[in-house]
């Protein structure tokens, strides 16, 4: 056989997916509905000339309708979703005192790196989905079938992602049922605003439209997916009112927040002392995870994600070109969003609950595991193209 040498995060060769998502747009066969990961909506208008962080939820809504999908979903609603399954996962195995510290799993190049580097806490990562990937899995699995009538397969989920690697994330073959896979295709934010200057549309002057529903729906918890400490901020918010059965009195954690490469906190969970860890950027995760290796790591859960400053300074976003401040101030525009919203902990997100009432069940049940989990892959082992002949090689020897 031949062997084709890829970027296995999809990080070195940025595939063009435009062609791909306007032959989708413009064939009658498939129902055609998008997602939006959280980072998106505070980095697009850069490249319509506003500031960073300016909050464009709306207009994106409006210009993604106009470019003729018929179902304009929010990747937030399967973020909040992900909370309710890693928030159960992690309580679980705290009780157990097993497989601890959790590390979270939305971050494909940060998966790709621990199948690669630590094959042997592959039984660490939760094994929750990403958000992308459950959107896709509840758009062809429940709504599909059960709110509109048609088969899963006739469904097409293209994502808008400020992620290379999420490119790749939807092509791993686990992640859907059958052949079908969850998502059909990824573009970035630079993606998209590319797809809104080819048709012409004046993104400035667009009327605001809001996400159509029930996956439309979302807490502030989900927005904040987008930062560095986010995932786990939103997790902290339902693991402890799950536990103590009260109301947080405050839901901001801001001792997660920031942007520093490595942050810790102690959170009081009714006596109980959970240590948390954020790390951002690879090289931030490999100093934490050698801690894990060592048996010097006191952390019960760990966020990685492989951006410094997390998705909204993704490869997918338009260039920041190392400026701290534009990726501070996008930080600072999901902040806000949360700060703004009523509804804040994802577990209150009457769409999720109506989810789990009329399809799932129980948060980490039989159903929810069917279709929103996963399982991992030890990857040291690699393909390296030697005069055309394939040896098998560990990737430390490359
Ligand atoms: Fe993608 Fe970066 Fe976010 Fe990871 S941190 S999911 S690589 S944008």
């Amino acid at each position: 056989g031949q062997c084709i040498a890829v970027c296995p995060t999809g990080a070195l060769t940025e595939v063009n997916n435009i062609p791909t998502v306007w032959n989708a747009l413009n064939q009658k066969e498939k129902t055609v509905a998008v997602q939006v990961a959280p980072a998106v909506r505070v980095a697009l208008g850069e490249e319509f000339g506003l500031e960073p962080g300016t909050i464009t939820t709306g207009k994106m809504v409006s210009a993604l309708k106009a470019l003729g999908f018929k179902y304009v979903f929010d990747t937030n609603f399967s973020a909040d979703l992900t909370i309710l399954e890693e928030a159960s996962e992690f309580l679980h195995r705290l009780k157990k005192g097993k497989n601890l510290p959790i590390l979270t799993s939305c971050c494909p190049a940060w998966i790709n790196f621990v199948e690669k580097n630590y094959p042997e806490f592959l039984n660490l990562p939760s094994s929750c989905k990403s958000p992308q990937e459950m959107f896709g899995a509840i758009a062809k699995n429940y709504f599909a079938p059960k709110v509109i009538n048609i088969k899963p397969k006739d469904m097409y989920i293209v994502s808008v992602m400020p992620c290379v690697a999420k490119k790749y994330e939807c092509s791993r073959t686990e992640l859907g049922q059958e052949e079908v896979l969850d998502v059909d295709v990824s573009i970035t934010t630079r993606e998209l605003a590319k797809m809104i200057k080819e048709a012409g549309i004046d993104f400035l002057t667009l009327d605001e439209k809001d996400f159509d529903n029930p996956l439309g729906k979302s807490s502030g918890a989900a927005d904040i997916f987008g930062t560095t400490g986010g995932v786990l901020e939103a997790a902290l918010r339902t693991a402890y009112e799950w536990v103590t059965d009260k109301e947080l009195a405050d839901v901001n954690f801001t001792q997660v927040r920031g942007m520093e490469g490595i942050k810790e906190a102690s959170i009081d969970i009714d006596g109980t002392i959970v240590n948390v860890c954020i790390a951002s950027s690879l090289g931030n995760a490999r100093k934490v995870m050698d801690e894990v290796k060592n048996g010097n790591s006191k952390y019960h859960i760990i966020e990685v994600m492989a951006c410094p400053g997390g998705c909204i300074a993704g490869a997918g976003q338009p260039y920041h070109h190392g400026d701290y401040d534009v990726v501070k101030k996008r930080a600072l525009g999901l902040y806000n969003i949360d700060r703004n919203k009523k509804l804040r902990k994802s577990h209150e997100n009457p769409a999720i609950v109506a989810l789990y009432d009329e399809f799932l069940g129980e948060p980490h049940g039989k159903v929810a595991h069917k279709f929103l989990h996963t399982h991992y892959f030890d990857k040291s082992l690699v393909y390296n193209v030697n005069n055309g002949e394939c040896t098998c090689i560990k990737e430390s020897d490359a």
